[in-house]
Protein backbone atom coordinates (compact mmCIF):
# COMPACT_ATOMS: atom_id res chain seq x y z
CA UNK A 1 0.00 0.00 0.00
CA UNK A 2 1.78 3.31 -0.83
CA UNK A 3 -0.12 6.83 -0.32
CA UNK A 4 -0.43 10.02 -2.40
CA UNK A 5 -1.27 13.42 -1.86
CA UNK A 6 -2.74 16.04 -4.53
CA UNK A 7 -5.85 18.40 -4.78
CA UNK A 8 -9.05 16.54 -4.76
CA UNK A 9 -11.10 19.22 -7.76
CA UNK A 10 -14.32 16.92 -6.72
CA UNK A 11 -15.41 15.71 -3.69
CA UNK A 12 -16.21 12.18 -3.88
CA UNK A 13 -14.32 8.83 -3.33
CA UNK A 14 -14.13 6.34 -6.17
CA UNK A 15 -12.26 3.18 -5.51
CA UNK A 16 -11.38 0.79 -8.97
CA UNK A 17 -8.79 -0.42 -11.21
CA UNK A 18 -6.09 2.34 -12.93
CA UNK A 19 -6.64 2.76 -16.54
CA UNK A 20 -3.16 4.51 -17.42
CA UNK A 21 -4.27 6.93 -20.10
CA UNK A 22 -2.14 6.42 -23.59
CA UNK A 23 -1.79 9.43 -25.81
CA UNK A 24 -2.11 7.51 -28.88
CA UNK A 25 -1.94 8.93 -32.41
CA UNK A 26 -5.94 9.77 -32.80
CA UNK A 27 -4.92 9.81 -36.90
CA UNK A 28 -3.93 6.14 -37.85
CA UNK A 29 -1.22 6.75 -40.26
CA UNK A 30 -1.08 4.76 -43.43
CA UNK A 31 1.94 3.09 -44.18
CA UNK A 32 3.56 0.86 -47.02
CA UNK A 33 4.17 -2.89 -45.86
CA UNK A 34 6.29 -5.21 -48.04
CA UNK A 35 4.60 -8.86 -46.33
CA UNK A 36 1.53 -8.89 -47.13
CA UNK A 37 0.79 -12.77 -45.71
CA UNK A 38 2.34 -11.26 -42.36
CA UNK A 39 0.06 -8.37 -42.35
CA UNK A 40 -2.82 -10.78 -43.09
CA UNK A 41 -1.59 -12.56 -39.96
CA UNK A 42 -1.45 -9.66 -37.70
CA UNK A 43 -5.08 -8.16 -38.50
CA UNK A 44 -6.60 -12.24 -37.86
CA UNK A 45 -4.58 -12.27 -34.34
CA UNK A 46 -5.69 -8.71 -33.34
CA UNK A 47 -9.51 -10.20 -34.69
CA UNK A 48 -9.53 -13.28 -32.77
CA UNK A 49 -7.97 -10.83 -29.46
CA UNK A 50 -10.89 -8.25 -30.23
CA UNK A 51 -13.77 -11.37 -30.11
CA UNK A 52 -12.32 -12.79 -27.33
CA UNK A 53 -12.46 -9.94 -25.32
CA UNK A 54 -15.96 -9.53 -26.18
CA UNK A 55 -16.93 -12.82 -25.10
CA UNK A 56 -15.37 -11.72 -21.87
CA UNK A 57 -17.40 -8.54 -21.65
CA UNK A 58 -20.24 -10.37 -22.57
CA UNK A 59 -20.21 -12.88 -20.32
CA UNK A 60 -19.87 -10.50 -17.80
CA UNK A 61 -22.94 -8.29 -18.88
CA UNK A 62 -25.09 -11.67 -18.96
CA UNK A 63 -24.38 -11.82 -15.67
CA UNK A 64 -24.86 -8.09 -14.32
CA UNK A 65 -26.95 -6.62 -16.46
CA UNK A 66 -28.91 -9.38 -18.26
CA UNK A 67 -29.38 -10.63 -21.32
CA UNK A 68 -31.61 -7.68 -23.23
CA UNK A 69 -28.80 -5.57 -22.73
CA UNK A 70 -25.66 -7.78 -23.14
CA UNK A 71 -26.74 -8.46 -26.69
CA UNK A 72 -25.09 -5.43 -28.26
CA UNK A 73 -21.72 -7.12 -27.45
CA UNK A 74 -22.94 -10.49 -29.35
CA UNK A 75 -23.92 -8.66 -32.35
CA UNK A 76 -20.37 -6.50 -32.21
CA UNK A 77 -18.75 -10.56 -32.65
CA UNK A 78 -20.77 -11.09 -35.51
CA UNK A 79 -19.68 -7.81 -37.12
CA UNK A 80 -16.29 -8.60 -36.73
CA UNK A 81 -16.52 -11.73 -38.49
CA UNK A 82 -19.00 -10.37 -41.41
CA UNK A 83 -17.49 -10.96 -44.58
CA UNK A 84 -17.98 -7.93 -46.36
CA UNK A 85 -16.23 -6.33 -43.60
CA UNK A 86 -13.62 -8.75 -43.77
CA UNK A 87 -12.88 -8.58 -47.69
CA UNK A 88 -12.52 -5.09 -47.56
CA UNK A 89 -10.22 -4.32 -44.95
CA UNK A 90 -8.09 -8.05 -47.08
CA UNK A 91 -8.43 -6.24 -50.03
CA UNK A 92 -7.09 -2.86 -49.28
CA UNK A 93 -4.14 -4.75 -47.55
CA UNK A 94 -3.72 -6.62 -50.42
CA UNK A 95 -4.09 -4.24 -53.53
CA UNK A 96 -2.76 -1.12 -51.71
CA UNK A 97 -0.36 -2.86 -49.31
CA UNK A 98 -1.32 -0.70 -46.52
CA UNK A 99 -0.57 -1.50 -42.88
CA UNK A 100 -3.54 -3.57 -41.01
CA UNK A 101 -4.66 -0.51 -38.94
CA UNK A 102 -5.59 2.15 -41.70
CA UNK A 103 -7.02 -0.72 -43.59
CA UNK A 104 -9.23 -1.19 -40.57
CA UNK A 105 -10.02 2.63 -40.11
CA UNK A 106 -10.89 3.42 -43.49
CA UNK A 107 -13.09 0.43 -43.76
CA UNK A 108 -15.05 1.48 -40.85
CA UNK A 109 -14.92 5.12 -42.47
CA UNK A 110 -16.65 3.74 -45.21
CA UNK A 111 -18.91 1.31 -43.82
CA UNK A 112 -20.06 3.98 -41.28
CA UNK A 113 -20.91 6.06 -43.81
CA UNK A 114 -22.79 3.38 -46.08
CA UNK A 115 -24.69 2.76 -42.39
CA UNK A 116 -25.42 6.63 -41.72
CA UNK A 117 -26.89 7.19 -45.07
CA UNK A 118 -29.48 4.19 -45.17
CA UNK A 119 -33.13 5.37 -44.01
CA UNK A 120 -33.65 2.86 -41.77
CA UNK A 121 -33.19 3.74 -37.96
CA UNK A 122 -31.63 0.89 -37.15
CA UNK A 123 -29.46 0.94 -39.86
CA UNK A 124 -28.10 4.53 -39.13
CA UNK A 125 -27.52 3.25 -35.63
CA UNK A 126 -24.91 0.33 -36.77
CA UNK A 127 -22.77 3.18 -37.75
CA UNK A 128 -21.58 3.79 -34.46
CA UNK A 129 -20.96 0.18 -33.78
CA UNK A 130 -19.10 -0.42 -37.15
CA UNK A 131 -16.73 2.21 -35.65
CA UNK A 132 -16.75 0.97 -32.14
CA UNK A 133 -15.60 -2.47 -33.13
CA UNK A 134 -12.89 -1.05 -35.68
CA UNK A 135 -11.56 1.16 -32.64
CA UNK A 136 -11.30 -1.96 -30.96
CA UNK A 137 -9.09 -3.77 -33.55
CA UNK A 138 -6.95 -0.88 -33.83
CA UNK A 139 -5.97 -1.57 -30.26
CA UNK A 140 -5.48 -4.61 -30.40
CA UNK A 141 -3.28 -4.13 -33.46
CA UNK A 142 -1.42 -1.21 -32.05
CA UNK A 143 -1.21 -2.52 -28.40
CA UNK A 144 -1.95 -6.17 -28.25
CA UNK A 145 -1.32 -6.48 -24.59
CA UNK A 146 -3.00 -3.38 -23.23
CA UNK A 147 -5.96 -3.79 -21.29
CA UNK A 148 -8.57 -1.97 -22.64
CA UNK A 149 -10.78 0.54 -20.84
CA UNK A 150 -13.65 -1.36 -20.14
CA UNK A 151 -11.86 -4.69 -19.86
CA UNK A 152 -13.62 -6.68 -17.57
CA UNK A 153 -17.04 -4.49 -17.79
CA UNK A 154 -15.71 -2.30 -15.09
CA UNK A 155 -15.36 1.19 -14.71
CA UNK A 156 -11.67 2.71 -14.74
CA UNK A 157 -9.62 5.01 -12.67
CA UNK A 158 -7.73 7.07 -14.98
CA UNK A 159 -4.43 8.35 -14.57
CA UNK A 160 -2.23 10.65 -16.86
CA UNK A 161 0.48 13.34 -16.89
CA UNK A 162 -2.39 15.74 -17.79
CA UNK A 163 -5.32 15.74 -19.79
CA UNK A 164 -6.05 18.70 -22.56
CA UNK A 165 -9.74 19.96 -22.17
CA UNK A 166 -9.66 18.14 -25.81
CA UNK A 167 -9.00 14.24 -24.61
CA UNK A 168 -10.68 15.22 -21.98
CA UNK A 169 -13.75 15.55 -23.40
CA UNK A 170 -12.92 12.34 -26.07
CA UNK A 171 -12.94 10.31 -23.11
CA UNK A 172 -15.99 7.59 -22.72
CA UNK A 173 -17.61 8.98 -19.63
CA UNK A 174 -19.19 6.24 -18.72
CA UNK A 175 -16.63 4.23 -18.55
CA UNK A 176 -14.61 6.68 -16.09
CA UNK A 177 -14.97 6.24 -12.46
CA UNK A 178 -12.02 9.01 -11.71
CA UNK A 179 -9.73 10.88 -13.16
CA UNK A 180 -5.89 11.59 -11.59
CA UNK A 181 -3.00 13.40 -12.88
CA UNK A 182 0.36 14.15 -11.94
CA UNK A 183 0.66 18.07 -12.78
CA UNK A 184 -2.57 20.47 -13.61
CA UNK A 185 -3.97 23.06 -12.03
CA UNK A 186 -7.37 23.24 -9.78
CA UNK A 187 -8.90 26.02 -12.27
CA UNK A 188 -7.99 24.46 -15.30
CA UNK A 189 -10.82 22.99 -17.68
CA UNK A 190 -9.84 19.84 -16.91
CA UNK A 191 -10.68 20.01 -13.55
CA UNK A 192 -13.75 22.31 -14.53
CA UNK A 193 -14.71 18.88 -16.49
CA UNK A 194 -14.31 16.68 -13.96
CA UNK A 195 -16.81 18.65 -11.43
CA UNK A 196 -19.10 18.61 -14.17
CA UNK A 197 -18.80 14.92 -14.96
CA UNK A 198 -19.56 14.65 -11.28
CA UNK A 199 -16.33 12.07 -10.74
CA UNK A 200 -14.57 12.22 -8.23
CA UNK A 201 -10.74 14.21 -9.52
CA UNK A 202 -7.63 14.28 -8.01
CA UNK A 203 -4.93 16.83 -9.91
CA UNK A 204 -1.35 17.76 -8.93
CA UNK A 205 -0.34 14.15 -7.29
CA UNK A 206 3.20 14.26 -8.43
CA UNK A 207 5.43 12.34 -11.10
CA UNK A 208 6.38 9.69 -8.90
CA UNK A 209 2.47 8.44 -9.08
CA UNK A 210 2.59 7.45 -12.59
CA UNK A 211 5.98 5.19 -11.96
CA UNK A 212 4.15 3.35 -9.34
CA UNK A 213 1.06 2.29 -11.08
CA UNK A 214 0.37 0.05 -13.77
CA UNK A 215 -3.00 -0.69 -15.88
CA UNK A 216 -5.54 -2.92 -13.41
CA UNK A 217 -3.91 -2.02 -10.15
CA UNK A 218 -6.35 -1.37 -7.27
CA UNK A 219 -6.68 2.60 -6.43
CA UNK A 220 -8.73 4.74 -3.82
CA UNK A 221 -9.50 8.34 -5.22
CA UNK A 222 -10.86 10.61 -2.43
CA UNK A 223 -11.58 13.68 -4.08
CA UNK A 224 -12.57 15.60 -0.87
CA UNK A 225 -8.65 15.57 0.47
CA UNK A 226 -6.64 14.66 -2.21
CA UNK A 227 -5.61 11.28 -1.10
CA UNK A 228 -4.85 8.72 -3.27
CA UNK A 229 -3.91 5.09 -2.03
CA UNK A 230 -2.38 2.24 -4.49
CA UNK A 231 -3.31 -1.10 -3.71
CA UNK A 232 -5.25 -0.48 -0.23
CA UNK A 233 -5.11 -3.26 2.06
CA UNK A 234 -8.37 -4.44 3.57
CA UNK A 235 -9.16 -2.04 6.48
CA UNK A 236 -8.16 1.17 4.62
CA UNK A 237 -10.53 0.06 1.63
CA UNK A 238 -13.19 -1.18 4.13
CA UNK A 239 -12.93 2.81 5.91
CA UNK A 240 -13.34 4.74 2.23
CA UNK A 241 -16.33 2.32 1.71
CA UNK A 242 -17.74 3.73 4.87
CA UNK A 243 -17.15 7.23 3.93
CA UNK A 244 -18.57 6.52 -0.02
CA UNK A 245 -21.77 5.35 2.16
CA UNK A 246 -21.50 8.35 3.94
CA UNK A 247 -21.48 10.53 0.35
CA UNK A 248 -24.18 8.70 -0.79
CA UNK A 249 -26.44 9.39 2.18
CA UNK A 250 -25.12 13.20 2.32
CA UNK A 251 -26.41 12.96 -1.74
CA UNK A 252 -29.75 11.60 -0.93
CA UNK A 253 -30.50 14.63 1.65
CA UNK A 254 -29.96 17.02 -0.75
CA UNK A 255 -32.21 15.91 -3.43
CA UNK A 256 -34.46 16.96 -0.84
CA UNK A 257 -33.69 20.27 -1.65
CA UNK A 258 -35.50 19.78 -5.29
CA UNK A 259 -37.85 22.54 -6.46
CA UNK A 260 -37.32 24.55 -3.33
CA UNK A 261 -36.05 28.37 -3.77
CA UNK A 262 -32.49 29.26 -3.14
CA UNK A 263 -34.01 31.86 -0.52
CA UNK A 264 -31.97 33.22 2.70
CA UNK A 265 -33.65 33.15 5.73
CA UNK A 266 -34.21 36.75 5.65
CA UNK A 267 -35.71 35.89 2.53
CA UNK A 268 -32.79 37.59 -0.35
CA UNK A 269 -33.01 35.27 -3.20
CA UNK A 270 -29.97 34.32 -5.57
CA UNK A 271 -30.66 32.12 -9.13
CA UNK A 272 -28.85 29.38 -9.02
CA UNK A 273 -27.61 27.78 -12.66
CA UNK A 274 -25.35 25.40 -13.70
CA UNK A 275 -22.51 25.30 -16.27
CA UNK A 276 -22.50 22.94 -19.43
CA UNK A 277 -19.82 22.13 -22.01
CA UNK A 278 -22.43 20.65 -24.11
CA UNK A 279 -25.49 19.00 -24.82
CA UNK A 280 -24.99 16.05 -22.78
CA UNK A 281 -24.47 18.14 -20.18
CA UNK A 282 -28.29 19.06 -19.60
CA UNK A 283 -29.59 15.77 -18.20
CA UNK A 284 -27.24 16.36 -15.08
CA UNK A 285 -28.75 20.25 -15.02
CA UNK A 286 -32.04 19.00 -14.83
CA UNK A 287 -31.47 16.36 -12.34
CA UNK A 288 -30.28 18.56 -9.69
CA UNK A 289 -32.49 20.96 -10.46
CA UNK A 290 -30.49 23.99 -11.85
CA UNK A 291 -32.70 27.76 -12.60
CA UNK A 292 -31.16 27.94 -15.89
CA UNK A 293 -28.00 27.49 -17.41
CA UNK A 294 -25.20 30.45 -16.89
CA UNK A 295 -22.82 29.41 -18.79
CA UNK A 296 -22.53 27.14 -21.24
CA UNK A 297 -19.43 26.63 -22.77
CA UNK A 298 -19.84 26.77 -26.71
CA UNK A 299 -16.26 26.69 -27.73
CA UNK A 300 -16.46 22.24 -26.41
CA UNK A 301 -18.62 22.37 -29.47
CA UNK A 302 -15.72 23.20 -31.72
CA UNK A 303 -13.69 21.13 -29.85
CA UNK A 304 -15.48 17.96 -30.68
CA UNK A 305 -15.91 18.82 -34.15
CA UNK A 306 -13.32 18.06 -36.94
CA UNK A 307 -13.76 21.04 -38.80
CA UNK A 308 -15.26 24.44 -38.77
CA UNK A 309 -19.41 23.59 -36.88
CA UNK A 310 -21.37 25.04 -39.80
CA UNK A 311 -24.22 27.69 -38.56
CA UNK A 312 -26.49 24.94 -39.20
CA UNK A 313 -24.81 22.05 -37.00
CA UNK A 314 -24.79 24.88 -34.14
CA UNK A 315 -28.45 25.89 -34.59
CA UNK A 316 -29.23 22.40 -33.80
CA UNK A 317 -27.49 22.62 -30.75
CA UNK A 318 -28.53 25.72 -29.18
CA UNK A 319 -31.57 24.94 -30.35
CA UNK A 320 -31.54 21.78 -28.64
CA UNK A 321 -30.26 23.23 -25.27
CA UNK A 322 -32.56 26.10 -25.42
CA UNK A 323 -35.97 23.54 -25.57
CA UNK A 324 -34.62 21.06 -23.11
CA UNK A 325 -34.33 23.98 -20.78
CA UNK A 326 -38.33 24.88 -21.47
CA UNK A 327 -38.42 28.08 -21.11
CA UNK A 328 -35.55 28.90 -17.99
CA UNK A 329 -32.85 31.20 -19.07
CA UNK A 330 -29.56 29.73 -21.18
CA UNK A 331 -26.73 31.35 -21.45
CA UNK A 332 -24.47 30.34 -24.13
CA UNK A 333 -20.67 32.14 -23.99
CA UNK A 334 -19.50 32.86 -27.49
CA UNK A 335 -16.07 30.57 -28.75
CA UNK A 336 -13.55 30.76 -26.23
CA UNK A 337 -10.59 29.01 -27.43
CA UNK A 338 -6.61 29.73 -27.73
CA UNK A 339 -4.74 29.25 -24.61
CA UNK A 340 -4.86 25.57 -23.52
CA UNK A 341 -8.09 24.98 -25.66
CA UNK A 342 -6.11 24.89 -28.95
CA UNK A 343 -7.75 23.37 -31.96
CA UNK A 344 -6.19 22.14 -35.35
CA UNK A 345 -8.20 23.49 -37.78
CA UNK A 346 -7.95 26.92 -36.01
CA UNK A 347 -4.32 26.95 -37.11
CA UNK A 348 -3.76 29.13 -34.90
CA UNK A 349 0.27 30.59 -34.34
CA UNK A 350 2.48 29.10 -31.39
CA UNK A 351 2.81 31.69 -28.55
CA UNK A 352 5.42 32.48 -25.81
CA UNK A 353 2.47 33.44 -23.24
CA UNK A 354 -1.18 31.69 -24.63
CA UNK A 355 -2.74 32.97 -22.15
CA UNK A 356 -2.38 36.50 -22.62
CA UNK A 357 -2.53 35.94 -26.28
CA UNK A 358 -4.99 35.95 -29.15
CA UNK A 359 -7.76 34.21 -27.58
CA UNK A 360 -11.71 34.44 -27.12
CA UNK A 361 -13.35 37.28 -28.46
CA UNK A 362 -9.63 38.59 -29.71
CA UNK A 363 -9.85 35.44 -32.44
CA UNK A 364 -13.84 36.32 -33.24
CA UNK A 365 -13.31 40.36 -33.80
CA UNK A 366 -9.89 39.29 -36.01
CA UNK A 367 -11.91 36.79 -37.80
CA UNK A 368 -15.47 37.57 -38.06
CA UNK A 369 -16.71 35.33 -40.38
CA UNK A 370 -16.28 32.84 -37.68
CA UNK A 371 -17.97 34.90 -34.98
CA UNK A 372 -20.85 35.90 -37.49
CA UNK A 373 -21.68 32.01 -38.21
CA UNK A 374 -21.72 31.46 -34.46
CA UNK A 375 -24.09 34.59 -34.09
CA UNK A 376 -26.31 33.81 -36.71
CA UNK A 377 -26.67 30.19 -35.12
CA UNK A 378 -27.33 32.00 -31.89
CA UNK A 379 -29.80 34.37 -32.65
CA UNK A 380 -31.80 31.57 -34.74
CA UNK A 381 -31.91 29.71 -31.94
CA UNK A 382 -33.21 32.16 -29.93
CA UNK A 383 -36.74 31.90 -31.06
CA UNK A 384 -36.98 28.46 -29.18
CA UNK A 385 -36.11 29.64 -25.79
CA UNK A 386 -34.95 32.45 -22.99
CA UNK A 387 -31.19 32.94 -24.79
CA UNK A 388 -28.51 35.35 -22.99
CA UNK A 389 -25.47 35.30 -25.49
CA UNK A 390 -22.16 36.44 -23.75
CA UNK A 391 -18.73 37.50 -24.43
CA UNK A 392 -15.49 36.51 -23.17
CA UNK A 393 -12.29 38.08 -22.18
CA UNK A 394 -13.40 41.40 -23.00
CA UNK A 395 -10.79 44.58 -21.65
CA UNK A 396 -12.09 47.25 -23.32
CA UNK A 397 -15.41 49.77 -24.64
CA UNK A 398 -14.65 49.65 -27.79
CA UNK A 399 -14.79 45.96 -28.40
CA UNK A 400 -18.10 45.28 -26.59
CA UNK A 401 -19.38 48.64 -29.24
CA UNK A 402 -17.88 46.51 -32.07
CA UNK A 403 -19.60 43.21 -30.76
CA UNK A 404 -22.91 44.96 -30.31
CA UNK A 405 -22.41 46.41 -33.58
CA UNK A 406 -22.32 42.94 -34.89
CA UNK A 407 -24.99 41.53 -33.51
CA UNK A 408 -27.19 44.69 -34.79
CA UNK A 409 -26.21 43.48 -38.17
CA UNK A 410 -26.91 40.19 -37.76
CA UNK A 411 -30.51 40.95 -36.27
CA UNK A 412 -31.25 43.13 -39.05
CA UNK A 413 -30.13 40.45 -41.70
CA UNK A 414 -31.89 37.64 -39.75
CA UNK A 415 -35.09 40.05 -40.14
CA UNK A 416 -34.42 40.72 -43.67
CA UNK A 417 -34.64 37.18 -44.46
CA UNK A 418 -37.79 36.83 -42.36
CA UNK A 419 -36.15 33.94 -40.05
CA UNK A 420 -37.71 34.61 -36.61
CA UNK A 421 -35.67 35.17 -33.71
CA UNK A 422 -36.28 36.59 -30.09
CA UNK A 423 -35.80 40.49 -29.83
CA UNK A 424 -35.05 40.64 -26.00
CA UNK A 425 -31.81 37.85 -26.35
CA UNK A 426 -30.08 39.68 -23.68
CA UNK A 427 -26.20 40.41 -24.52
CA UNK A 428 -23.56 40.21 -21.28
CA UNK A 429 -20.45 40.00 -20.76
CA UNK A 430 -17.36 38.08 -18.73
CA UNK A 431 -15.59 40.17 -16.31
CA UNK A 432 -12.71 37.94 -16.38
CA UNK A 433 -9.76 40.72 -16.96
CA UNK A 434 -9.05 43.53 -13.98
CA UNK A 435 -9.22 45.62 -16.78
CA UNK A 436 -12.86 44.86 -17.05
CA UNK A 437 -13.76 45.10 -13.61
CA UNK A 438 -11.91 48.58 -13.23
CA UNK A 439 -13.84 50.18 -16.06
CA UNK A 440 -17.55 48.20 -15.62
CA UNK A 441 -18.74 52.01 -14.77
CA UNK A 442 -18.41 52.07 -18.72
CA UNK A 443 -19.48 48.79 -19.23
CA UNK A 444 -22.46 48.32 -17.70
CA UNK A 445 -24.73 50.81 -19.29
CA UNK A 446 -24.08 48.86 -23.02
CA UNK A 447 -25.22 45.52 -21.77
CA UNK A 448 -27.76 43.68 -19.52
CA UNK A 449 -25.66 42.00 -17.96
CA UNK A 450 -21.64 40.88 -16.44
CA UNK A 451 -20.87 37.45 -15.54
CA UNK A 452 -17.67 37.10 -13.19
CA UNK A 453 -15.53 34.78 -14.76
CA UNK A 454 -13.08 33.97 -11.52
CA UNK A 455 -11.04 31.48 -13.25
CA UNK A 456 -9.26 34.29 -15.56
CA UNK A 457 -10.02 37.03 -13.19
CA UNK A 458 -7.80 35.35 -10.65
CA UNK A 459 -4.83 34.20 -13.13
CA UNK A 460 -5.20 37.74 -14.40
CA UNK A 461 -5.42 39.60 -11.03
CA UNK A 462 -2.67 37.82 -9.44
CA UNK A 463 -0.48 37.08 -12.37
CA UNK A 464 -0.85 33.73 -11.96
CA UNK A 465 -0.98 31.34 -14.99
CA UNK A 466 -4.07 29.44 -14.52
CA UNK A 467 -2.45 25.98 -15.83
CA UNK A 468 0.84 25.94 -13.93
CA UNK A 469 0.55 23.55 -11.15
CA UNK A 470 3.61 25.59 -9.42
CA UNK A 471 1.43 28.18 -8.94
CA UNK A 472 -0.97 26.50 -7.00
CA UNK A 473 0.56 28.17 -3.55
CA UNK A 474 0.11 31.69 -4.66
CA UNK A 475 -2.79 31.37 -6.63
CA UNK A 476 -4.70 32.69 -3.87
CA UNK A 477 -8.73 32.84 -5.08
CA UNK A 478 -9.47 34.64 -1.99
CA UNK A 479 -7.34 37.25 -2.45
CA UNK A 480 -8.78 40.94 -0.96
CA UNK A 481 -8.05 42.07 -4.93
CA UNK A 482 -10.45 39.70 -6.73
CA UNK A 483 -12.98 39.84 -3.87
CA UNK A 484 -13.15 44.14 -4.31
CA UNK A 485 -13.41 43.90 -8.10
CA UNK A 486 -16.30 41.46 -7.97
CA UNK A 487 -17.65 44.17 -5.29
CA UNK A 488 -16.76 47.08 -7.66
CA UNK A 489 -18.06 45.36 -10.68
CA UNK A 490 -21.68 44.43 -9.03
CA UNK A 491 -21.91 48.10 -7.55
CA UNK A 492 -21.67 48.98 -11.28
CA UNK A 493 -23.74 46.43 -12.83
CA UNK A 494 -26.74 47.53 -10.33
CA UNK A 495 -25.71 51.43 -10.82
CA UNK A 496 -26.91 51.18 -14.80
CA UNK A 497 -29.54 48.82 -14.33
CA UNK A 498 -27.98 45.38 -15.31
CA UNK A 499 -27.71 42.50 -13.04
CA UNK A 500 -24.81 40.22 -12.14
CA UNK A 501 -23.40 36.58 -11.70
CA UNK A 502 -20.33 34.29 -11.29
CA UNK A 503 -20.20 31.43 -13.37
CA UNK A 504 -16.02 30.79 -12.55
CA UNK A 505 -14.97 28.17 -9.61
CA UNK A 506 -15.62 30.41 -7.18
CA UNK A 507 -19.23 30.22 -6.99
CA UNK A 508 -19.27 26.81 -5.81
CA UNK A 509 -17.31 27.87 -2.63
CA UNK A 510 -19.74 28.29 -0.22
CA UNK A 511 -17.15 29.43 2.04
CA UNK A 512 -18.31 32.68 -0.10
CA UNK A 513 -21.96 32.42 -0.56
CA UNK A 514 -22.61 34.79 2.26
CA UNK A 515 -20.05 37.93 0.85
CA UNK A 516 -21.54 37.28 -2.77
CA UNK A 517 -24.99 37.81 -1.63
CA UNK A 518 -23.93 40.66 0.95
CA UNK A 519 -22.24 42.19 -2.18
CA UNK A 520 -25.67 41.91 -4.37
CA UNK A 521 -24.49 39.18 -6.70
CA UNK A 522 -27.88 37.77 -8.41
CA UNK A 523 -27.22 34.60 -9.70
CA UNK A 524 -24.16 32.38 -9.25
CA UNK A 525 -23.68 29.60 -12.16
CA UNK A 526 -21.98 26.31 -11.14
CA UNK A 527 -21.29 22.68 -12.28
CA UNK A 528 -24.80 20.98 -11.99
CA UNK A 529 -23.27 18.85 -8.60
CA UNK A 530 -22.93 21.96 -6.82
CA UNK A 531 -26.09 23.44 -7.69
CA UNK A 532 -27.72 21.58 -4.15
CA UNK A 533 -25.14 21.98 -1.83
CA UNK A 534 -25.35 25.75 -2.63
CA UNK A 535 -28.99 25.92 -2.43
CA UNK A 536 -28.26 24.09 1.23
CA UNK A 537 -26.03 26.88 1.78
CA UNK A 538 -27.85 29.51 0.82
CA UNK A 539 -30.92 28.65 2.66
CA UNK A 540 -29.08 28.59 6.06
CA UNK A 541 -27.90 31.72 5.58
CA UNK A 542 -29.59 34.85 7.34
CA UNK A 543 -27.95 37.80 6.08
CA UNK A 544 -29.87 40.29 8.97
C1 LIG B 1 -13.70 31.85 -16.02
O1 LIG B 1 -12.67 32.28 -16.54
O2 LIG B 1 -13.95 31.94 -14.80
C2 LIG B 1 -14.71 31.15 -16.83
C3 LIG B 1 -15.87 30.84 -16.34
O3 LIG B 1 -14.35 30.83 -18.10
P1 LIG B 1 -13.38 29.60 -18.45
O4 LIG B 1 -13.12 28.84 -17.19
O5 LIG B 1 -14.06 28.77 -19.47
O6 LIG B 1 -12.18 30.31 -18.98
MG1 LIG C 1 -12.53 32.37 -18.68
Amino acid sequence: MISFKGKGVYGAVAIGSVCVFKRGDAQVRRTHVEDIRAEFERFEAAKELAVAQLGEIYEKALKEVGETHAQIFEVHMMMLEDDDYNESIANLIETQSVNAEYAVASTADNFAAMFAAMDDAYMQARAADVKDISNRLIACLTDPDAKSAESGGDKMIVCADDLAPSETVSLDKDRVLAFVTAFGSSNSHTAILARNMNIPAVISVGEDFLKSIKDGDKIIVDGHTGEIIVSPDADTEAKYCKKQAEDKRKKELLQELKGKDNVTLDGTRVNIYANIGGIDGIGAVLANDAGGIGLFRSEFLYLESEDYPTEEEQFIAYRKVLESMAGKTVIIRTLDIGADKQIDYFKLDKEDNPALGFRAIRICLTRPEIFRTQLRALYRASAYGKLGIMFPMITSVSEVERILAICEGIKAELKGEGIPFDENVEVGIMIETPAAAVISDLLAPLVDFFSVGTNDLTQYTLACDRQNAKLEPFCDTHHEAILRLIEMSAQNAHKHGAWIGICGELAADTTLTEKFLRMGIDELSVSAPFVLPLRDTVRKLDLK
